[in-house]
């Protein structure tokens, strides 16, 4: 146990003061804080008087008060002679970290603890010998002088308390400022956000009207073609069986500029037939009239069936048609009529923008997927138009080498009919050396589509 600080005897009630005063030096010298320090000299005081009023101390040795330090704790040990009156002893407990009170037949023994701050200096083994010498040295002061600095902390207690006040309205005027400034933003913003959200509404609403136009002007031009192609389409035939009668050899026989006119009629209604009927198509592709007749189609069949109706057509006597038949099974589910429509169509074109090498058709599955290719050796297509090529009437400039017309409408055709099967269609190509056109299709048809 460490030597004790500073050890006192209190026998009077002047003693008590002397206590409290000592008491609240040695805190002060230890490093306890302000009010820690008042405290511990309030506790003292109190179990004081309780001592006294308890026993009569006049007569022995009278109340021992020792104070010590065990880092970081501050202790104060009472000892006093046995009870006499057998009162409680004052409930001090708030003002100290820790009390115990033993009551026996050699006499009351009472500890106070009070932790010293992290903050405080550091009470070295020096140190404590100079506190001890200091305390030792001054002098206890009266009554009446500890009652004149308990007045003193007491009204500094009060100033502090008046102080804490004033702080405190202080930051409860700010608080009230910074929360009618968040509610005035607040206010602001939800007025923006609110403004905001109408024009966002507003343009959607007009969105949606824009679309709806556009869908209405999309359908009336989709029956418009499909309306004028289907009338023009009768008085077309007509027209190409009225010059095939003229030319016929059962007619009157027809001179030669007018056998040749009747020629050039018939080749015009034929190309004019030709692109009603193309329109006609696409009209129907695109009005949703078309509806694939879903079934499982074998790939080798309509390769076989594409094999022996496109290579009737003329085609350049350097160019070789390809068709290499898929490893059975090739089975995909699809439209078997559509799926050739789409294949003839990239084959014709192939043919018709080749004059040297081959066209070859393949088909290839990876699982999920069967990817049908049509590649030629022909005038490939320049990188910029290779989007092109699936809008309306869109055709390269410079035309086919093989001096083959076209109406511009059998890609973006294809390309529909692909998309209603549930797959896609692109193209890869480079001018000068071909173009390869992929249909991709899924296996199992187009979800939802197949039942
Ligand atoms: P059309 O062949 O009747 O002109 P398409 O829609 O089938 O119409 O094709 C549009 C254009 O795309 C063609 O005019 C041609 O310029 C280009 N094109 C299509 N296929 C090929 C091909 N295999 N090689 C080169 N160009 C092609």
């Amino acid at each position: 146990m460490t030597a004790p600080l500073l050890h006192m005897i209190l026998r009077t009630e002047a003693d008590v003061f002397v206590v409290r005063q000592r008491g609240r030096e040695v805190a002060a010298a230890v490093g306890l804080e302000r009010q820690d320090q008042v405290r511990l000299a309030t506790a003292l005081s109190e179990i004081g008087r309780y001592l006294l009023n308890d026993r009569d101390l006049t007569a022995g040795a009278g109340a021992e008060f020792s104070f010590r330090v065990e880092a970081p704790i501050l202790h104060v040990d009472i000892a006093a002679s046995p009870a006499q009156r057998k009162t409680d002893p004052p409930h001090i407990g708030r003002l100290v970290d820790e009390m115990t009170v033993h009551d026996g037949p050699d006499g009351t023994r009472i500890r106070m603890s009070r932790r010293i701050p992290i903050s405080a200096p550091a009470l070295t083994a020096d140190h404590l010998a100079a506190l001890r010498d200091d305390l030792a040295a001054s002098a206890p002061r009266t009554p009446l002088d500890e009652m004149a600095g308990q007045n003193e902390q007491l009204l500094t207690a009060l100033e502090e308390t008046r102080a804490h006040r004033d702080e405190l309205a202080r930051l409860n005027a700010e608080l009230e400022e910074t929360n009618r400034g968040v509610m005035a933003l607040y206010a602001q913003l939800s007025g923006e956000l609110e403004e905001t959200n109408r024009g966002v509404v507003a343009l959607y609403a007009e969105l949606d009207e824009r679309s709806a136009q556009l869908r209405a002007a999309s359908e009336a031009k989709t029956r418009f073609l499909a309306n004028v192609s289907h009338e023009l389409r009768a008085p077309v035939t007509a027209v190409i069986g009225l010059a095939r009668l003229l030319e016929d050899s059962s007619s009157d026989p027809l001179t030669t500029d007018q056998a040749h006119q009747v020629k050039l009629i018939g080749l015009s209604a034929a190309e004019l037939l030709r692109l009603v009927n193309d329109l006609l198509d696409l009209a129907k592709a695109e009005s949703g009239t078309i509806v694939p007749d879903w079934a499982e189609v074998d790939l080798r069949a309509v390769f076989g069936e594409l094999r022996g109706t496109v290579r009737a057509m003329a085609t350049h006597p350097d160019v070789e048609l390809v068709v290499l038949d898929p490893e059975p099974p090739a089975l995909v589910r699809s439209d078997a009529v559509l799926l050739a429509q789409i294949l003839r169509n990239l084959l014709h074109n192939g043919l018709k923008f080749t004059v040297a090498g081959e066209v070859r058709m393949t088909a290839d599955n990876d699982g999920d997927m069967w990817s049908l290719r049509v590649a030629d050796t022909g005038v490939g297509i320049p990188e910029a138009s290779q989007d092109r090529i699936f809008e309306e009437f869109y055709q390269v400039p410079g035309g086919s080498p093989t001096g083959a017309t076209g109406t511009g409408l059998g890609l973006p055709y294809a390309k529909r009919l692909v998309t209603l099967l549930g797959g896609g269609l692109t193209v890869e190509s480079r001018p000068g050396e071909g173009s390869t056109f992929t249909v991709r299709l899924p296996v199992g048809g187009l979800s939802g589509g197949s039942a």
